[in-house]
């Protein structure tokens, strides 16, 4: 389909480095008012406002590492490699502002490819109300390469860290987890389906919310502006891009804390629950190692229990104990297992 013999085709040298660039960015609006200068120059300009502090981080995806074009779609593959940065910005508490997008990209690849893949990048800069203000674009031998950066601001002394969770807090998350491991599975599996038999239909209807989760997933912006109306400051903050308890990890490691983790507080969607139990697979397991969940993990002090106990989009999942506890998870038959980097019963050994 990517193929680009298909005449009616446009191929990128038609337009030339420069004709593309234009090309795809001609719809992008500045809307941020630290954007000064954007797409056009030799680099772009950002104002600084003294009261702020800048944030920045970058993301890079290559094709057949990060993502596998034969189930997804161009276009959301664009608005996910946006996402997955905008994340980043939010688990430091900052507001996402701005970013570049470097693409590396092979001529099998038309003109209307990329297209698609700008017009994803493109509703996400609106949806998310950031400016795209540069890039680089360079051909690639092989796959196709994305790279974003983002850029964001925060009020001064207010980022917040992975490093600072401190013993007596609790332990929340945000949303549920395992659902996009788990949409991954079933797409990977209809795409077996189809190499054997491609006038297969495959019938998705149970999974529309793992598939969403995988191929559209959203990063929670929401959740610093919920925990300012909340007047909570968290203590740290870290978002779910590898699996809960490897996020876990990262921060008892870097707090030099442990933490009791309560396998019956781990918040799970009605599908994962069904569809772990078809699979055969253990929801424990894949909310711990699936990752690309983008939810916030974070602590806050006890005092703050009041105010987000009720909360529909958050659930304490755990506290925060001194080091000499250990990192443990608190199955629902009350035995204590040492958590590990890839959950306490590795994917791979239960999968293979
Ligand atoms: P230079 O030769 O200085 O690297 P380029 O010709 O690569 O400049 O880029 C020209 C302008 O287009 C710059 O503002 C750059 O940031 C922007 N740009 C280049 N590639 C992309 C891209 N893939 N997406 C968005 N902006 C891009
Ligand atoms: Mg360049």
């Amino acid at each position: 389909m990517l193929e680009n013999k298909d005449t009616s085709k446009t191929s990128i040298s038609d337009l030339g480095e420069f004709g593309l660039i234009d090309h795809l960015t001609k719809n992008f609006k500045i809307s941020q008012k630290s954007t000064v200068k954007g797409i056009g120059d030799d680099a772009a300009v950002l104002s600084s406002d003294s009261t702020k502090e800048i944030v920045v981080t970058t993301d890079l995806l290559v094709e057949g590492v990060h993502f596998d074009l034969s189930y997804m779609p161009l276009k959301h593959l664009g608005y996910k490699a946006v996402v997955v940065n905008l994340s980043d910005v939010y688990a430091m508490n900052a507001e996402a502002t701005q970013i570049t997008v470097s693409i590396g990209v092979s001529n099998r690849f038309p003109v209307e490819a990329l297209e698609e893949l700008y017009e994803g990048i493109h509703t996400a800069a609106k949806y998310y109300n950031i400016d795209v203000v540069g890039g680089d674009t360079t051909s690639s031998k092989t796959g196709l390469i994305i790279s974003v950066t983002a850029i964001g601001s925060v009020n001064k002394g207010e980022a917040v860290y992975r490093d600072t969770a401190k013993e007596n807090d609790l332990l929340v998350v945000s949303g549920d987890l395992g659902a996009a491991y788990l949409g991954l599975q079933v797409l990977e599996r209809e795409k077996k389906v189809f190499e054997v038999n491609p006038q297969s239909q495959p019938d998705l209807d149970n999974y529309t919310y793992l598939i969403e989760r995988q191929l559209k997933p959203e990063a929670r912006k929401d959740i610093s502006e919920l925990l300012k109306e909340l007047e909570v400051k968290p203590t740290s903050m870290i978002d779910i891009s590898d699996g809960l308890s490897s996020e876990i990890l990262h921060i008892c490691k870097q707090s030099k804390v442990g933490c009791n983790l309560y396998e019956d507080k781990i918040p799970l969607d009605q599908q994962v629950i069904s569809t772990c139990e078809e699979f055969k697979l253990d929801s424990t397991t894949i909310a711990l190692s699936g990752g690309e969940d983008y939810e916030l993990l974070f602590t806050v002090s006890m005092e703050d229990f009041p105010k987000i106990k009720a909360n529909p989009n958050l659930s304490i999942i755990g506290h925060i104990t001194n080091e000499k506890e250990g990192i443990h998870l608190i199955t629902r038959g009350n035995e204590k297992i040492p958590l590990i980097a890839r959950g306490w019963n590795s994917l791979d050994s239960n999968q293979e």
